[in-house]
């Protein structure tokens, strides 16, 4: 039996990974389980997995959550600092699926107790980058990438050495929008209404602006050192790629799969093995076609700005991940329009000067917290 803590338990890739943990009853023992605000889904959940302790990140539904959970025997709690507390329980493996930087404090907390910890909150790595790649290395952790693009990636990579890779190809379905002429006038509705994945609200509009691909650029460059200039994107509308490694003697290896995220969850779970899921056999002639394009960062600057953002490195990432997690906020609560939020997230990266460089988790969490501030500022009214 090994033992997991799932950190956003109550999200898309949670509700997956408990999906997962559910047809395995027998190989898991559930330590923590955590949500923002949904008591409802956390206390089921709970229960049904006999979680040792279930954590709401919102300290108002405290009451509420010890309600749900009486008799049980489950520990309830909730705030910042229980979050971080249940996170840096040891277990064996650590899924860190809670949306936003807000992730970030539990997810150091997780690497410092030296386990496994399988990511998909890419906002936690692209804000923290060397912050976190060092503290990994220090504590000897393992982080095993979720996201489909980089579990593709770390999957061709298996066997191969990175000093023999020509290039890292990230695909993109290109979102609900690519073929949408008027960008100012989308809704969050169509926004979030992602053709290919089933996936939380935010993820979904960063999909839509392709600031998910730029986030995912600068996750690649943590993950993998090529260097950021070997790291391309392609438009892949089918996204049965999930991407691709080029090697020095000219051989490309790609992972092909179902549009599902439990693929890559299950393969971070089982890693270094492999594991059962429901996923029905890859139907090429069903599929039919694939076709790819090069990104237009015309009418999508987000990749440009990420990459840009990438390129000057230090306090930058963070600083974007922060502008566009307020942007994308203002987006879904229908105070900006659509195409403001790279226009939003380029206004607070050139606003002055950048802060210095992070060195440490509380250095991350004070740029975040700034350029919050700032994009706040610049989203208000004059
Ligand atoms: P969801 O919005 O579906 O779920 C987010 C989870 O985080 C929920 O459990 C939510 O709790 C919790 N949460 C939200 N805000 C806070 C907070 N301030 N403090 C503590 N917990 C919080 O997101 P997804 O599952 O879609 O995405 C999770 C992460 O995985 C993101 O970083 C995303 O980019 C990444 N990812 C997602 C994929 C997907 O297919 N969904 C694919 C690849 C990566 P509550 O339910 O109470 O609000």
């Amino acid at each position: 039996m090994r033992s997991i803590s799932i950190l956003g338990a109550t999200g898309s890739v949670g509700e997956q990974t408990l999906d997962l943990v559910r047809r395995n009853p027998a190989e898991w023992n559930v330590v923590a389980l955590t949500a923002n605000s949904n008591v409802a889904a956390l206390a089921a959940s709970a229960r049904e997995f006999g979680a040792q302790v279930a954590v709401v990140a919102d300290e108002s539904r405290l009451g509420e959550l010890r309600d749900a959970l009486a008799g049980s025997g489950i520990e309830a709690a909730a705030g910042r600092g229980a979050l971080c507390e249940a996170a840096s329980r040891p277990v064996d493996m650590t899924v860190a699926a809670i949306v936003g930087c807000a992730g970030l404090g539990p997810v150091m907390a997780a690497i410092e107790q030296g386990g496994t910890i399988a990511l998909a909150n890419k906002e936690a790595l692209v804000s923290a980058g060397e912050v976190m790649t060092a503290a990994v290395a220090r504590h000897g952790a393992t982080l095993l990438p979720v996201d489909s693009e980089h579990n593709a990636i770390f999957q061709c990579l298996a066997g191969g050495r990175i000093e023999d890779v020509r290039s890292i190809t990230l695909t993109a379905s290109g979102g609900p929008l690519r073929t949408v002429d008027d960008l100012s006038a989308v809704t969050p509705e169509q926004a979030i209404a992602h053709p290919n994945w089933d996936m939380g609200a935010k993820i979904s509009v960063d999909s839509a602006t392709m600031f998910n691909k730029g986030l995912e650029l600068i996750e690649a460059h943590h993950l993998f050192p090529v260097g950021l200039n070997r790291i391309r994107i392609v438009v892949h509308p089918q996204s049965v790629i999930h991407s691709m490694v080029e090697y020095r003697d000219g051989s490309t290896l790609a992972q092909l799969g179902p549009s599902d995220m439990r693929v890559p969850i299950a393969s971070c779970l089982a890693w270094p093995a492999r594991m059962d899921t429901p996923m029905a056999p890859l139907d090429l002639p069903a599929i039919g076609e694939m076709s790819f394009f090069a990104p237009d960062e015309t009418r999508f600057p987000a990749t440009r700005i990420a990459r840009e953002a990438a390129e000057v490195g230090g306090a930058a990432p963070a600083v974007l991940n922060a502008a566009n997690e307020i942007a994308v906020a203002a987006f879904l609560d229908r105070k900006i329009a659509f195409s403001r939020i790279a226009v939003v997230v380029e206004d607070v990266l050139n606003q002055g000067e950048l802060p210095e460089a992070p060195r440490t988790l509380e250095d991350v969490l004070r740029v975040d917290e700034d350029a919050r501030s700032r994009a706040t500022r610049i989203l208000e009214p004059a």
